[in-house]
């Protein structure tokens, strides 16, 4: 009897990853792939650095679907959607065919978080989370002068950052006093703050976007203070939403997402999940490093030889490219009280427990070369 395929859903780096990874243990199991998407493999930090570095949409593609199907030995559906997950069964609907498979990994992502606004133009809000979106937002600022950005986190900072280089003003709007809100300090998040309005970034902290209506061939903002600002697009940025829709109708554990344990196990029978939509042992990180380590993990475990994730300390970079930021925020449920130093050319914080162990750090411009050291100094997230 034939093997039924590993079947993973979603083809982004944490779906393509563990392809890769499960490939080197296991080159003859059938392997199918299903997505929403184009199957087009790409690195997803890239969307909001690369203006600067002057990348079209199509150039931050690395492979097709074809190729990747090719590299990865696996059968890749692209541009459908897995309709529902039956793990009593050991089955997934996609498109109304029903597939059984050995194993099955929820890949699936996250969704931007929308905030609704009024005015006519509300529906010209954007946000960036893979290529089409990415593609559309060029295309939508191909002959801007200014972009307005509704959030002052990560990625409103990356592109703020990455339209300046590219010779494009931003506003960036906020509800929080300072930058990076819930990474940094308040000092840390200032210094970054002052750092772009030097270079033109124009911040609105403590307040909200009201409406985006039409104001000629432009949009005009009104922000909750009534004040407004005429722009030329408008990217949302406020943060992203594990998908957990497909779990949680199959009756999946979910809290903020698909709930795994250090096996990357849900609570269903051969159901497996990684990457933005899934909490590992209650830590949801929607960041690059851990998706490597669930990966390397959990491709064992589907060759037969269960293994937990190890998340050793996995400080990010922040991609503000003039005042760069390294952060390592305290393990959630961890206190103690932040000291702040400030150097040449930038600034140290770091984040100390009652009894002086250094539980995370916040790194800007110039000491962002300290990261390495300070890292080996970290506890680990997951032994
Ligand atoms: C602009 C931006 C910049 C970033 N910069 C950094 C950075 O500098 N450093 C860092 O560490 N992290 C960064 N991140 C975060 C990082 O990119 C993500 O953590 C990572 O790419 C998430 O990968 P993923 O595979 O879990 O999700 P996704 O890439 O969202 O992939 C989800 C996949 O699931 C598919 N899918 C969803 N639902 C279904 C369904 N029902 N049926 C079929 N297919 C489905 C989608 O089509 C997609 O293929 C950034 C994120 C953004 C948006």
């Amino acid at each position: 009897m034939a093997t039924d395929p590993l079947v993973i859903i979603g083809s982004g780096l944490a779906g393509y990853t563990l392809a890769r990874e499960w490939r080197k243990l296991d080159a003859t199991t059938p392997l199918l792939i299903v997505t929403r998407d184009d199957g087009r493999y790409y690195s997803k930090p890239m969307l909001s650095s690369a203006y600067t570095s002057s990348k079209p949409p199509d150039a931050i593609a690395l492979s097709d679907a074809a190729v990747m199907a090719s590299q990865l030995n696996a059968g890749i559906r692209t541009r459908v959607t897995a309709e529902e997950l039956d793990v009593a069964a050991g089955t997934v609907r996609v498109e109304g065919v029903v597939h059984a498979y050995s194993n099955v990994v929820l890949a699936v992502g996250a969704d931007p978080i929308y905030v609704p606004v009024g005015g006519d133009a509300a529906e010209r809000v954007m946000s960036v989370n893979d290529l089409a979106d990415y593609a559309n937002f060029r295309a939508a600022i191909a002959a801007a002068r200014h972009v307005t950005i509704i959030g002052a986190g990560l990625i409103g900072c990356e592109f703020a950052s990455d339209l300046l280089s590219g010779g494009i003003a931003s506003a960036v709007i906020d509800p929080a006093a300072f930058p990076l809100s819930r990474l940094l300090p308040a000092e840390a998040g200032e210094a970054l703050a002052d750092a772009y309005a030097g270079l033109g970034v124009d911040w609105r902290f403590g307040r909200t976007v009201a409406r985006v209506d039409h104001e000629g061939t432009r949009l005009r903002v009104t922000l909750s203070d009534g004040e407004a600002i005429v722009t030329d697009a408008v990217l949302s940025a406020i943060g992203l939403r594990p998908r957990t829709g497909l779990a949680r109708a199959a009756g999946l554990d979910v809290n903020h997402g698909i709930v795994v344990n250090r096996q990357l196990r849900t609570s269903g029978d051969r159901a497996y999940a990684l990457g933005d939509c899934a909490e590992v042992n209650g830590l949801a990180l929607p960041y690059v490093a851990p998706i490597m380590q669930a990966a390397r993990a959990l491709a064992p475990t589907l060759a037969g030889r269960p293994t937990d994730v190890a998340y050793p300390p996995m400080p990010v970079l922040v991609k503000t490219s003039r005042f760069p930021v390294v952060v390592a925020p305290p393990r959630p449920g961890v206190t103690g009280n932040w000291s702040i130093e400030r150097l040449d050319g930038g600034m140290r914080a770091l984040y100390r427990t009652e009894d002086d162990r250094i539980e995370g750090f916040a790194l800007l411009g110039s000491a962002t070369a300290e990261r390495q050291k300070l890292s080996r100094e970290l506890p680990a997230l997951l032994d």
